[in-house]
């Protein structure tokens, strides 16, 4: 098939390239390297750089394409505080951008790359996709916002749609940046490092770890899975973790003894998150195949930056 991979240079978009690569299809990435990099991508991938707003540049790259990816955005819920107009042009703005590019050039199918963020504050768990959404940040409100365009329009236009609402995705090569780090590389580098680690809220919260290679199974399912249009699907572990339990989870693989300080909690996070699965298994034949403790190993295994530190330290 012939994909075209927006965010392709980020975390999930150079591993899903880089997958669809791998099992021999034609893969045409998109990324202003923003945040990406390019040094991810196995050659067979053709990168242009370019912003996901400048839709002559879609038309372009999106002749003869069979479905989209539309993973560009940008992707922290904290910094999402800071600037919800920037969150709103890229993730909103550049998801109707999609769209109507699709549109004009004729593509069949999309699959957005959505985010349990959506869900917010919920009174029970797991999270099931015919809950209410109650966004908490920018960042999730910009998310539900696009899995509405893409529904709305894509039913007038008559694209396929499909949004995967993937929770708190891990694995090697996620990105950590100085500032709003995710987690899991943040926890792994101050693990390694003998520097305390700084947890935010008091240890209970829970989130749902979900592995690279999980996470690339729901995304390449979703491209020709024959029941999906319109459809709002989430991608998890099905595991619910509390910081305490990944702190101990990064102990017992690191092998060190961690030193740990609880800070004051980050506007726009949530109590608990928790997916539940039914539909991703009935529509998309998913079914994890990662817990937590064999990604963190992997992770460490197969990151230069955390196998090189941890044979450092
Ligand atoms: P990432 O930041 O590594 O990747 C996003 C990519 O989009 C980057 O390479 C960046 O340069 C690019 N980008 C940003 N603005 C752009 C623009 N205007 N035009 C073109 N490219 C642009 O993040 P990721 O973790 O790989 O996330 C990929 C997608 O998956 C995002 O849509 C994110 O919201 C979604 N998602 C990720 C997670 C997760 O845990 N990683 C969870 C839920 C949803």
């Amino acid at each position: 098939m012939n994909f075209l991979v927006t965010g392709a240079a980020g975390f999930l978009g150079a591993a899903l390239c880089n997958r669809l690569v791998q099992a021999g299809h034609n893969v045409r990435g998109l990324d202003d390297l923003s945040s990406g990099d390019p040094a991810r991508l196995l050659p067979q991938v053709h990168l242009t750089r370019g912003d996901v707003n400048d839709r002559p540049k879609l038309w372009t790259l999106l002749q003869g394409v069979d479905c989209v990816y539309h993973l560009a955005a940008r992707v922290s819920v904290p910094e999402s505080v800071l600037y919800p107009r920037e969150y709103n042009a890229v993730n909103v703005g550049g998801t109707v951008s999609v769209m109507e590019a699709m549109h004009d050039v004729g593509v069949k199918r999309v699959v957005l790359a959505s985010s349990g963020a959506v869900y917010g504050e919920q009174s029970r768990q797991p999270l099931r996709e015919d809950m209410r959404p109650n966004p908490r940040s920018p960042y999730a409100v910009s998310k539900l916002a696009a899995e509405y365009y893409v529904r709305t329009i894509g039913a007038l236009w008559k694209i396929e749609t499909v949004a995967l609402r993937i929770f708190n995705a891990y694995g090697p090569g996620q990105p950590l940046p100085v500032a709003h780090a995710p987690v899991i590389p943040r926890f792994l580098k101050q693990a390694l490092t003998g520097g305390s680690i700084v947890a935010f809220g008091d240890g209970s919260q829970t989130r749902d770890y979900v592995y690279l290679d999980d996470v690339l199974d729901a995304l390449v399912a979703a491209a020709t899975a024959p029941t999906v249009d319109q459809q709002v699907i989430n991608v998890g572990s099905g595991e619910e973790t509390s910081v305490r339990d990944l702190l101990s989870c990064l102990a017992a693989v690191t092998g060190r003894k961690l030193d740990v300080i609880y800070s004051r909690a980050e506007d726009g996070g949530v109590s608990r998150m928790c997916a539940d699965l039914s539909l991703a298994a009935e529509k998309l034949g998913f079914r994890p195949r990662v817990g937590l403790a064999e990604g963190l190993r992997l992770t460490l295994e197969r990151d230069p930056r955390f196998s090189l530190l941890k044979v450092a330290n």
